[in-house]
C-alpha cells in the first residue's frame, strides 16, 4: 500500500512498525458544539482509511482525542452557564450520536485532555529538564529555536517564521515562535495544580502526550485536517521529538477541506451545516458517497446538487442490490453453471482493480467508479437464468467492496419489510378510527405493488401476490 506522506511530500510504500498492525492518532474535535460537515469530512476520511487497513488484514489501533479544555470551551461554558466539564460531557455525547449516525466506527480509545493532566505535567517537566521549555511567571513555553528541525513538516524555516511573526503585548515569551505548553490560571478559568502554580495545558501538548501514553514514542500514522499542519502538528513534532529523540510519526496524513462557495467551511465564518442537519435530509451512506467521491487530498465543494447526485448514484447502486435480492428467490438453478465459473473470474478482476485504486493512497473516487463498472456488468449479465450461487456471489462482492467506504451495507428487503409493516400499522389505526376510505386506500396501494394483505386471527399478514 502507498500513502502520501506530508513530511516528504510524496507517496511512500506503507511499512508498519509492527507487522500487520497500524497505530494511528487522529486529531479530534474540540467539544464545544455540534460538529459540522467540514469536520465530518476529516472524520469520515480517516474512518475510511482505518476500515481499509482492516479490510487488508491489519489490526488498527485508532486513537482520536477530544479537546475538552481551551479558550473556546471556556467561553462557551460561560455563555451556557455550565462548567467546562459539563460542556465537554454534553458535546462528547452529541459527537457520538452524529459519528454513529455517519457509520463512523468507534475509536479504540477517545482520550480526553482533562483526563491526562498528570501525564501532561510530567511531559512538560521532561521538556524543561532537557532544556526545551522555560517558565515565566507560571506560564511554560516551548523554545522553538532549541529544536533544530522546527518547520520540517510545513516546509518552512524558523528565521522566515520569526520574521513574519508578531509578539502580542501580553506575551512574555523569549521568541515570537515559542508557544505555550502550560498557561497560568486566569480568573474564572478551570485550573489544575502544577509545579508552576495553578494553570491548564496548551492545546498542542495534549496530543503529543496522549499519543505517547497510548501508542508509544513512534507511531505509524498521525492524521488530521489540512489546517493542522501548521502550527499544531509542527508543534507536536517539536515537543515529542525533543522529548524522546525519536521520530514521532512515520507517516503524516492530511485531508483537504470541505468548502462551501469555495471557502473553507468553518464555525468562525458561520458558513456551515451541522452533520445533524444534513443527516435529517440524507442517509449516512449518501453523505459518505458524496464525501468519498473526491480524493481525500482534493478540496471538495459542498452543494445541494452534489448531494442530490450522490443520492441518485446511491439509488442506482441499490436498484442493482434490490434486483439481486429478488433474484435469489426467483432463480431456478442452485449451483454455479460452467460458464459462470469463467464469469466469476471477470468479476474478480473488478475487485483487483478496486484494491489497486485503494492501495494507491486511498483513491476512493476511482474505487467508487470501479464499483459502478462492476454493477453495470452484473446488471447486464446476471438474471433469472443465473444460478443462486452466482447471484449471491455478486451480492456479497458489492457489499464487500462497499464496506471499507461504509456504503452499500443495507438490504432493500429489510427496507421493504419495515415500510410495509409501517403501512399495515397505519391501516390498522385507520380502521380503529373508522376511516374506511384511508384503510381501503392503503390496501389498494399495496395491492398495486403486488402485496396482498390477509386478516387472520393472529393479526394482519402480508405476502407477495403470485
Ligand atoms: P476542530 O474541532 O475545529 O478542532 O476540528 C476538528 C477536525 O476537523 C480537525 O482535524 C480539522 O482539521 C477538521 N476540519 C475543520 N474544518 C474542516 C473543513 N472545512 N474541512 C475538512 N476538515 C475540517
Ligand atoms: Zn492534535
Amino acid at each position: 500500500m502507498r500513502v502520501f506522506n506530508t513530511m516528504t511530500r510524496q507517496k511512500e510504500e506503507f511499512i508498519p512498525i509492527k507487522s500487520k498492525e497500524v497505530n494511528m492518532y487522529v486529531c479530534g474535535p474540540t467539544v464545544y458544539n455540534y460538529f459540522h460537515i467540514g469536520n465530518a469530512r476529516t472524520f469520515l476520511v480517516f474512518d475510511t482509511v482505518r476500515r481499509y487497513f482492516e479490510y487488508r488484514g491489519y489490526k488498527v489501533n485508532f486513537i482520536q482525542n477530544f479537546t475538552d479544555i481551551d479558550d473556546k470551551m471556556i467561553k462557551k461554558a460561560n455563555e451556557e452557564n455550565i462548567t467546562v466539564k459539563e460542556l465537554g460531557d454534553k458535546y462528547i455525547k452529541e459527537y457520538y450520536k452524529d459519528a454513529d449516525g455517519l457509520n463512523i466506527e468507534r475509536a479504540t480509545v477517545n482520550p480526553r485532555a482533562t483526563e491526562y493532566i498528570g501525564e501532561i505535567i510530567n511531559f512538560i517537566k521532561d521538556l524543561m529538564d532537557k532544556g526545551y521549555a522555560y517558565e515565566i511567571d507560571g506560564d511554560v513555553y516551548f523554545s522553538t529555536k532549541k529544536f533544530s528541525e522546527y518547520g520540517k513538516l510545513s516546509g518552512q524555516n524558523l528565521e522566515d517564521l520569526q520574521a513574519g511573526a508578531r509578539i502580542s503585548v501580553d506575551e512574555r515569551k523569549n521568541d515570537p515562535m515559542d508557544f505555550a505548553v502550560w498557561k497560568s490560571e486566569k480568573p474564572g478559568e478551570p485550573s489544575w495544580e502544577s509545579p508552576w502554580g495553578k494553570g491548564r495545558p496548551g492545546w498542542h501538548i495534549e496530543c503529543s502526550c496522549m499519543a505517547h501514553k497510548i501508542l508509544g514514542d513512534t507511531i505509524d500514522i498521525h492524521a488530521g485536517g489540512a489546517d493542522l499542519v501548521f502550527p499544531h502538528h509542527e508543534n507536536e513534532i517539536a515537543q515529542s521529538e525533543a522529548r524522546s529523540g525519536k521520530p514521532f510519526a512515520n507517516y503524516w496524513m492530511h485531508s483537504a477541506y470541505l468548502n462551501i462557495n469555495n471557502r473553507k467551511m468553518s464555525k468562525s465564518l458561520n458558513n456551515f451545516f451541522t452533520t445533524r442537519e444534513i443527516l435529517e435530509r440524507y442517509d449516512a451512506e449518501i453523505v459518505r458517497l458524496f464525501m468519498l467521491s473526491a480524493h481525500y487530498r482534493t478540496p471538495l465543494n459542498f452543494s445541494d446538487e452534489l448531494l442530490e447526485s450522490a443520492k441518485a448514484s446511491n439509488d442506482r447502486l441499490y436498484n442493482a442490490i434490490g434486483n439481486l435480492e429478488r433474484l435469489i428467490s426467483e432463480v431456478k438453478v442452485q449451483s454455479l453453471l460452467d460458464e459462470e465459473k469463467i464469469y466469476i473470474n471477470v468479476l474478480g478482476g473488478y475487485k483487483d482493480k478496486y484494491i489497486d485504486k485503494m492501495d494507491d493512497d486511498f483513491n476512493t473516487a476511482d474505487a467508487i467508479a470501479v464499483i459502478f463498472d462492476l454493477v453495470k456488468d452484473i446488471n447486464t449479465n446476471v438474471g433469472v437464468e443465473s444460478s443462486k450461487e452466482l447471484v449471491e456471489y455478486c451480492l456479497n462482492l458489492i457489499r464487500e467492496l462497499g464496506k471499507p467506504l461504509g456504503i452499500l451495507q443495507k438490504s432493500t428487503i429489510e427496507d421493504l419489510n419495515s415500510e410495509i409493516e409501517a403501512l399495515i400499522e397505519q391501516r390498522q389505526q385507520a380502521r380503529r378510527d373508522k376511516n374506511w376510505a384511508l384503510s381501503d386506500k392503503i390496501r389498494d396501494d399495496l395491492k398495486a405493488r403486488g402485496i396482498v394483505l390477509e386478516d387472520t386471527p393472529q393479526g394482519v399478514r402480508w405476502k407477495k401476490a403470485d
